[in-house]
């Protein structure tokens, strides 16, 4: 009788798991193991959104594993000692993992190598459509720029998609411990798991993404991010289905996908991206605690950004343009540090990861990978182009809720002052702080 582990990170899902095909695959029986690692929470990753998000992950992959005649053994600890020490009380030759990319996964991979050896088998391509540095540029370990990225990503063969498994024997020497229950701060969080993640993806329409993915008030993205976060759903299979499918949706769909690998590329081979510079200017933020906290609590006196910082309050959540919107109004705009604002959106989003929330950071604050770093982007301009109503803007920020059309994103225009603050910087100084951030003065 041969058994093996199958350590789960953020791979939570029975469909298309090389990590769990291959414990299944080399040994009689498997030990489904998920380990509560307080050195997460330590690390600052554990967002009560995310844990909320991650309870039901865990309870939904325990339900579909009894469902085959095994379940899901948790265990709280230190990821590494907990995995030993499992491998050891069940006889365990083997354990399969993720390869991931944080330095956090990295530190946890090697020292798993360190205790185990040979036992320890790591998979790529689990986590992302391509594995991180499987394509590079010519003498160098990692793509700055994406269009080349994207070029060379579109080429790579890919595995083949693997189905669920029907059946799992579990030894009975594999004792687990609670399922950890936990409650997010945001009051709409979406439904955790494999389950949910799935239907959502039979629901949503693909086919419409291409026409309607900037379209704030239209809300016509995905919104699987979380369930890719904790790998509830596989980007390969969702990269392989959309193709299928064909069109303009599909493809503009499964290029956000290569965005995500191309960001999980750049984490893997410069980890200390999530904290320092990737390419640094030298930039003096300007430090305003009340500023900052304005932009927090969505009290900007620019509705178009104080929406998104709503939503993501409400959520945990925020559509991408918002994203932008709200990221470049605290770099660009108000000049705060991005760390400032990457923080913030960690402590909320359901799908807040380590190498898209920083890397998209950098991105808009011009210092990451975007080839044209002084980009900025109108709040004003931009809400009349994706929020062309104000729909999205009424939706989030109540005290407009009266306020018809486009006039919404000028509340300092109208007659009636309505219980919304003043913009915290005069419309005029705003365009004037851009044209500097522009390189134009
Ligand atoms: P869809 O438009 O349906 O896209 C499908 C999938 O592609 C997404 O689920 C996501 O996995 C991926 N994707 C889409 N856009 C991007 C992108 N720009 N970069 C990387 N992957 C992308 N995404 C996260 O998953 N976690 C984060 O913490 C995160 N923080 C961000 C912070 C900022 C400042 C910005 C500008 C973007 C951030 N994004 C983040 C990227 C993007 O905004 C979200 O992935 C997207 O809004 C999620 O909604 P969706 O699932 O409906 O996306």
């Amino acid at each position: 009788m041969t058994i093996s582990v199958a350590l789960f990170t953020q791979d939570l899902r029975l469909h298309d798991n090389p990590v769990l095909h291959a414990a299944r695959a080399t040994a009689d029986q498997v030990v489904p193991l998920f380990v509560v690692d307080p050195a997460v929470e330590a690390a600052g990753f554990a967002a009560a959104n995310r844990r909320a998000f991650l309870a039901d992950c865990l309870a939904d992959l325990d339900a579909s594993l009894r469902r085959i005649g095994s379940r899901l053994v948790v265990r709280h600890g230190d990821a590494v000692e907990q995995t030993a020490r499992i491998a050891q009380e069940t006889g365990a030759t083997s354990v399969h993992l993720a390869a991931g990319v944080s330095a956090f996964a990295q530190r946890r991979e090697a020292r798993l190598r360190e205790l185990l050896g040979d036992r320890l088998h790591v998979h790529d391509a689990v986590l992302t459509v391509v594995p991180a540095g499987q394509v590079t540029p010519v003498g160098k370990d990692h793509y700055a720029v994406f269009t080349p990225y994207h070029r060379a990503w579109q080429r790579v063969p890919r595995r083949a998609v693997l189905p669920a498994p029907r059946a799992l024997h579990t030894p009975q020497t594999a004792h687990g411990e609670e399922l950890p229950t936990a409650q997010g701060v945001s009051p709409a969080l979406p439904l955790g798991g494999e389950t949910a993640g799935r239907a959502r993806w039979r629901r949503w329409d693909l086919a419409a993404y291409a026409d309607l993915h900037d379209a704030l008030a239209a809300d016509g993205t995905s919104r699987l991010s979380p369930y890719l976060h904790f790998g509830c759903l596989s980007a390969g299979e969702l990269a392989a289905r959309a193709a299928k499918r064909g069109g303009e949706g599909a493809e503009a769909f499964v290029r956000q996908l290569a965005w995500r690998d191309f960001h999980h590329q750049v984490l893997a081979a410069r980890p200390d991206a999530a904290h320092r510079d990737y390419r640094t200017r030298h930039d003096r933020w300007h430090h305003d605690e009340r500023e900052a906290e304005a932009w927090r609590q969505g009290r900007t006196g620019y509705p178009i950004i104080d929406a998104g910082m709503r939503q993501l309050a409400h959520e945990g959540w925020m559509h991408n343009r918002a994203r932008l919107l709200t990221a470049c109004f605290l770099a660009k705009s108000l000049h705060l540090d991005w760390r400032i604002g990457a923080r913030h959106f960690l402590a909320l989003l359901v799908d807040g990861d380590l190498a898209n929330n920083q890397l998209n950071w950098q991105w808009v604050a011009g210092t990451g990978t975007d080839t044209r770093p002084n980009r900025v982007l109108n709040p004003l301009i931009q809400a009349d182009r994706y929020d062309p109503d104000g729909a999205y803007v009424r939706r989030w920020v109540p005290e407009l809720a009266q306020v018809p059309g486009r006039a919404v994103h000028r509340p300092w225009l109208l007659a009636d002052r309505y219980d919304y603050p003043a913009p915290i910087i005069a419309p005029g100084a705003l365009t004037d702080r851009l044209r500097r951030a522009r390189g134009l003065d």
